[in-house]
């Protein structure tokens, strides 16, 4: 069980933020999907990072990926999951928390208490988060 909550969740870091914005992308493109290389190019990486990022994403049930042909070439396809579409889409103001991105979010708001209280995640942004009352 354990093993499948680490494989759920984005990576920490720099690697979260561009997964988070790999999915911004995928998500917009909604049912006619996007070709992988354009978003190789929106975010300027290269296919060797950018293939991990969609990789680790279908795994997580997140997009999912099919060949098609392209002005001639085999590419990739990528399209948003039921999945991907459930989580909810918000202002960028709450990119920040870091519930709205994450995939155990239908767990929690259904009422896993424990999983919240002892989350990580959540608990490290409440604490950067914090301002103390002014004096
Ligand atoms: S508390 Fe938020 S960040 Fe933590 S597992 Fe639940 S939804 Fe994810």
């Amino acid at each position: 069980m354990q093993s499948e909550e680490r494989e759920l969740k984005l990576s920490e870091g720099g690697g979260e933020q561009l997964e988070k914005r790999v999915l911004d992308i995928v998500s917009a493109a909604g049912e006619a999907g996007v070709l992988q290389r354009d978003i190789w190019r929106i975010l300027n990486i290269d296919s060797r990072k950018g293939s991990k990022i969609i990789k680790r994403l279908e795994r997580m049930g997140l997009i999912s990926r099919e060949v098609v042909v392209h002005k001639g070439r085999k590419v990739y396809l990528i399209k948003a999951t039921p999945k991907l579409r459930q989580i909810p889409k918000l202002p960028s103001e709450l990119d920040e928390i870091p519930c709205f991105y994450c995939p155990l979010l239908p767990v929690c708001f259904a009422g896993d208490l424990a999983r919240i209280l002892t989350c990580e995640k959540l608990n490290r942004w409440l604490l950067d988060s914090y301002l103390p009352p002014r004096a």
